[in-house]
């Protein structure tokens, strides 16, 4: 497995700027950690790669989209909401958690559209009762699964961290706010906080015993494995007249391995005394829709009949990120998020699992 961490202890050189060496090892943080949506896609990722890596790691989550079977029988689950701050306090009582990884949240851009009340109850409320507990409990860490969402429609590509920040959907700000919340406590009470701004991300656990299920799911890639798995007849590629090179969306699509390595490497800064850190998380290169049906089709073997479609509401016609600063800061380099990579995992798990955790 490309990232797999190094056993504790180990200790990974800083480069020169004091940010992680590039390429070097995946360093193992401290814990006791406690992750909320620990259940979901990418935060039950994290939670795998930790309690490999032997890190005392527990669960907060409510299980809306999380699935219990994604995570290690050994990994506490405590269920519970984000909007209950009794609840809250009662988990870091008990978990008593050194640093904290947020990952949950409302994370559908579309639904934000129709529902933005809930969107910033849950994603920008929750955060700040969590911070709030996390205060009370004396927790000094956190690292926050924020969007590239939050730069809204991009100037230029790629896309770096100083982009202005100026979202174009309730997602999109209510993430931006939750930043905001955290930047607060950093100035308030000395929270060391890192925002990780996700582009989009894919693949699956490469054992091909875990990954995406959503329900409803709206996302491309399991959507084109739907239609390899004949789940589905064909799939709508929303727009091909966008100005990229074919027509269709380009996309930057990164490894939720890579992704898990991130963390652990923002992680590991945080608990050496780094102040704040803001990172987007992606490869550097773009994929359109049609490309990614197009690798669909090679990795699958299956003819995948693909339509052009309308625009979907809100979509730029793309999103790639400049990795420079990931890169320097976290020394991360993507290892598993080619997207032959991604979607040979993808469909491992997709082709073996067709109904998922089937939890319904
Ligand atoms: N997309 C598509 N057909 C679908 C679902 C998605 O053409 O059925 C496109 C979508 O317009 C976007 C890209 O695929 O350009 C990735 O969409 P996804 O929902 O996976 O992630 P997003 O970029 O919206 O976070």
């Amino acid at each position: 497995m490309g990232s797999a961490p190094q056993p504790s202890g180990s200790s990974p050189e800083t480069s020169p700027s004091g940010g992680l060496q590039t390429g070097g090892p995946t360093p193992v943080p401290a814990g006791p950690l406690l992750v909320t949506g620990g259940a979901g896609f990418v935060g039950s990722h994290a939670v795998r790669v930790l309690h490999r890596a032997g890190v005392p790691v527990a669960v907060l989550d409510n299980l809306s989209e999380g699935h219990r079977h994604a995570l290690p029988r050994e990994v506490p689950l405590f269920v519970g909401d984000l909007l209950d701050p009794e609840r809250l306090d009662e988990v870091l009582e008990t978990v008593r958690p050194r640093s904290i990884l947020h990952f949950a949240a409302l994370c559908y851009v579309g639904d934000s559209v129709k529902e933005p009340e809930r969107y910033h109850r849950v994603n920008v409320g929750g955060t700040r009762n969590l911070v709030e507990a996390a205060r009370k409990a004396g927790v000094q860490e956190f690292v926050f699964s924020s969007t590239c969402a939050t730069y809204g429609v991009p100037e230029a590509l790629p896309l770096a961290e100083d982009h202005p920040q100026r979202p174009i959907s309730p997602y999109g700000e209510t993430k931006l706010l939750a930043e905001g919340v955290l930047h607060e406590a950093a100035a308030e009470w000395g929270l060391r906080i890192a925002c990780l701004r996700y582009f989009n991300a894919a693949g699956a656990d490469p054992s091909g015993a875990h990954g995406e299920d959503h329900r409803p799911e709206t996302h491309l890639i399991p959507l084109v494995l739907q239609v390899a798995l004949g789940q589905r007849e064909r799939i709508l590629m929303f727009g091909d007249d966008h100005p990229t090179r074919d027509g269709t969306c380009e996309r930057d699509y990164v490894h939720v391995e890579d992704l898990a390595d991130a963390h652990l490497r923002a992680l590991h800064l945080l608990q050496g005394g780094v102040g704040r850190i803001a990172c987007n998380l992606g490869t550097g290169t773009g994929h359109t829709v049609r490309e990614v049906v197009e690798t669909a089709r090679l990795v699958t073997g299956h003819a995948i009949p693909a339509e052009a479609a309308p625009r979907r509401e809100g979509d730029p016609a793309g999103l790639v990120t400049d990795g420079r600063h990931a890169r320097a800061t976290l020394g991360w380099e993507p290892r598993r998020s080619s997207l032959e990579q991604i979607l040979g995992d993808a469909w491992a798990w997709h082709s073996s699992r067709p109904d998922g955790y089937g939890e319904g």
